[in-house]
């Protein structure tokens, strides 16, 4: 499903190449569940961006579903983002004008869906997630775990064939925590795809295969 090769991702500063990622080689099937590792500023962010097709390598090869997706245009790779990916974001990036309602809707608007269907559907999001009763406040009037859970349920909102999830337990309590590993545990036995970043050693084993990055390096573990 996902290929990555040789990618490399370097800021310039001050004249010279700082680098995050550094000949990044990895290969993820359907229906894996891979946890991602390793210290804070180490490339984790990045490495899941430039899987998520929100940021752009500076050198390398990405091949995403047989599609290289460096070589599309950028319209073309947000719709390929649209139809199969859902991201939970590390600083949750709800969208800052529009209620919790509107904003698990949102995946759902590029979606071929009558308004009856995404309805629906958002409605068992706010279920599922115990959000029924905040479906009306804006971001700014919830705690940090309610925000994430709101982009959580947001992410999983457009049935994504691949789950993109940066700390997605790093506000939540033990509880809540255990509760979304245990979702998606249940989701990838249902097929889909999930990449995780954690610092919890617990939470990585959820995955069938931890990587650690260490100085935007990659290491099996
Ligand atoms: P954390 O665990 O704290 O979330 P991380 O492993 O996700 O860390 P990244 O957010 O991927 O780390 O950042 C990796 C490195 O890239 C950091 O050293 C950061 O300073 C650097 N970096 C990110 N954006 C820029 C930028 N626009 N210019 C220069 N350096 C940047
Ligand atoms: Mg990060």
């Amino acid at each position: 499903m996902i290929k990555l090769e040789n990618i490399f991702k370097w800021y310039n500063v001050g004249g010279t190449r700082s680098f995050v990622l550094k000949d990044i080689n990895l290969h993820i099937e359907q229906g894996d569940f891979v946890s991602i590792m390793g210290p804070s500023g180490s490339g984790k962010s990045t490495l899941l961006n430039v899987i998520g097709l929100l940021d752009e390598p500076n050198e390398g090869k990405y091949y995403f579903m047989d599609e290289d997706v460096l070589a599309l245009k950028a319209k073309k790779r947000a719709a390929l983002f649209q139809s199969h990916m859902g991201y939970v974001f590390q600083s949750y990036h709800l969208i800052d004008e529009l209620t919790v309602y509107e904003n698990i809707e949102t995946p759902l608007i590029y979606k071929n869906l009558s308004s009856k269907e995404r309805k629906a559907i958002v409605a068992d999001m706010l279920d599922r997630f115990g959000i029924v009763g905040k479906k009306n406040l804006f971001p700014s009037q919830l705690s940090g775990g309610q925000q994430q859970v709101v982009g959580i349920a947001r992410a999983l909102a457009g049935s994504p064939k691949l789950l993109l999830a940066d700390e997605p337990t790093g506000n939540l309590n033990t509880k809540q925590g255990e509760d979304i590993m245990e979702l998606f545990k249940q989701l990838n036995d249902e097929g889909v795809t999930i990449i995780q970043v954690t610092h919890s050693e617990k939470n990585a084993e959820y995955g069938h295969r931890i990587v650690n990055l260490l100085d935007g390096q990659l290491k099996d573990i």
